[in-house]
C-alpha cells in the first residue's frame, strides 16, 4: 500500500510526507476518519513511507526492500494490533493479535475498507466480544521493547483502539508517553468519543475525511467497473468505499452471468445471437470490453486449477465456483491453451484499438469452434 493507491486525500499525504522530510514526526497520532474512509489505508501508506530506502517527494518508492516486505505486510518493524476474540482454536491467553496475523493479512488484502464485521467474518470471530485485551498491551511493551531490526522507524499501527479495554489502555499509556526513540504508534479509528481522555490527550489528531464521490468513482474503475456503473454506485455509496466496493461486487454478479450466456451462446453456433451481443460490446466502454476479456481469462485459469483439484487456490464467489465446476467439465486441460491465447489475442487487440464489433465476433467464432473440437475429442 502505497499513498498512490489512494485515491484523492492529496492535502492528508502531503502533510505526512512534510514531517517525515521535516523529521517532525509525531510519535503517536491518531489517524481519524469514517467509515469506509482511507483511514487505515493511510496508515499503512504512511508506514511504508516512513521505512522506505529510497523515499520521493509524493510516495515511498515501492520498490525497495522494505517496500516489498510492507506490501505483503510482513515487515519485521510494522506491527499490527486489532480487535480480537476466542475461536475454537484460539483460546484463553493465546488470544492476542500475532496469533492471528494470517487472517489479518487476507483481511487487509481483500478487504482493506472492511469493518469490524468483516474483519470478524474472517477469523471466524462470530462478531462476539471483541476486544484489545490487557494481555496484548504486555504483548505490545515487549515487542517495542526490541530495537527496530531493519527500518528506521518501529511502528505500531492500532486498529479500532475503540476496542481496548481500559485496563490495556492504562498498561499503554506510560509508554506513549515516553516511547523508545524512532517508534510510531498509529491509531486508526472511526469514533474520538469512544476513546479514553487519557489516549486522546496523548495522541496527535489526522483527521481523515470521508472519499468524495469523484474519488470513489476512480477507485472503483480501477477496480475494471464500467464510468457509468462507477458513478451510479459512487452516489449511493456517498463516500464509503467499503460500501462500493460491496456493490461493485453484486454488480459484478452480472459479469459471470453475461460471461455464462455468452460461453452458453458459443457452445450452441447461435450465430445470430452472438452478432447481437458484438454490437452490445461495441457499445460497452472501452473498460468493461477489457474487463469481460480479463474475466474470461481469470476462469480459464481458475478452470485448469479446478483440473488440477486445488480448489484453495481460487477465490471466486459461490456463482463462479459453480459455473468454474461446469466449465471444467466440458473444457479440458489440454483446450484451456489455445483457448487463453484466443482470449489474449483479443485483448491485445483491444488494448490497440481494434474495432469491439469484430474482435468480439472473431473471439465468439474462434471459440465456437475450438469448443466444437473439444466435443469431437470427448
Ligand atoms: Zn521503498
Amino acid at each position: 500500500m502505497q499513498f498512490a493507491d489512494i485515491q484523492g486525500l492529496e492535502q492528508t499525504k502531503t502533510s505526512l510526507i512534510k514531517a517525515v522530510r521535516n523529521d517532525h514526526v509525531a510519535h503517536a497520532q491518531l489517524f481519524l476518519g469514517p467509515e469506509g474512509s482511507a483511514n487505515l489505508a493511510m496508515a499503512i501508506a504512511f508506514a511504508s513511507y516512513l521505512n522506505c530506502g529510497d523515499p520521493g517527494v509524493r510516495d515511498s518508492c515501492g520498490q525497495c526492500p522494505s517496500c516489498l516486505k510492507n506490501q505483503k505486510y510482513i515487515h519485521p518493524d510494522v506491527h499490527y494490533v486489532f480487535p480480537v476474540s476466542g475461536t475454537e482454536k484460539i483460546r484463553g491467553k493465546e488470544v492476542v493479535s500475532n496469533n492471528f496475523l494470517k487472517e489479518w493479512r487476507s483481511f487487509l488484502e481483500e478487504n482493506l475498507y472492511g469493518d469490524i464485521a468483516d474483519w470478524s467474518g474472517i477469523f471466524g470471530g462470530e462478531n462476539k466480544n471483541l476486544n484489545i485485551s490487557k494481555e496484548e498491551s504486555k504483548a505490545i511493551i515487549k515487542k517495542l521493547s526490541l530495537m527496530a531490526f531493519e527500518g528506521v522507524y518501529k511502528i505500531l499501527i492500532i486498529w479500532m483502539p475503540e476496542y481496548m479495554h481500559a485496563s490495556a489502555a492504562n498498561g499503554l499509556l506510560k509508554i506513549l508517553e515516553e516511547p523508545s526513540k524512532k517508534t510510531v504508534f498509529i491509531l486508526v479509528a472511526h469514533d474520538s468519543e469512544k476513546l479514553l481522555g487519557t489516549i486522546l490527550s496523548r495522541t496527535q489528531k489526522v483527521l481523515i475525511r470521508a472519499f468524495e464521490n469523484s474519488e470513489v468513482q476512480a477507485q472503483l474503475m480501477e477496480t475494471g467497473v464500467s464510468q457509468d456503473k462507477a458513478s451510479h454506485i459512487a452516489r449511493l455509496a456517498a463516500g464509503n468505499l467499503k460500501l462500493a466496493l460491496r456493490l461493485a461486487s453484486e454488480v459484478e454478479e452480472d459479469r459471470v452471468e453475461s460471461f455464462k450466456e455468452w460461453m452458453r451462446l458459443c457452445y450452441g453456433r447461435d450465430y445470430t445471437k452472438l452478432v447481437e451481443w458484438s454490437e452490445e460490446f461495441h457499445k460497452m466502454t472501452k473498460i468493461s470490453q477489457r474487463s469481460f476479456i480479463r474475466f474470461g481469462l481469470s476462469i480459464l485459469r481458475d478452470t485448469l486449477i479446478a483440473h488440477y483439484g486445488d480448489s484453495q487456490l481460487m477465490k471466486l464467489t459461490e456463482d463462479e465456483k459453480e459455473f468454474v465446476k461446469k466449465f471444467s467439465q466440458v473444457v479440458t486441460p489440454q483446450k484451456i491453451e489455445p483457448l487463453t491465447s484466443l482470449f489474449s489475442e483479443a485483448l491485445f487487440h483491444l488494448e490497440r484499438n481494434g474495432s469491439p464489433r469484430m474482435i468480439f465476433l472473431d473471439l465468439a467464432l474462434k471459440v465456437s469452434k475450438s469448443l466444437k473440437e473439444v466435443e469431437i475429442q470427448n
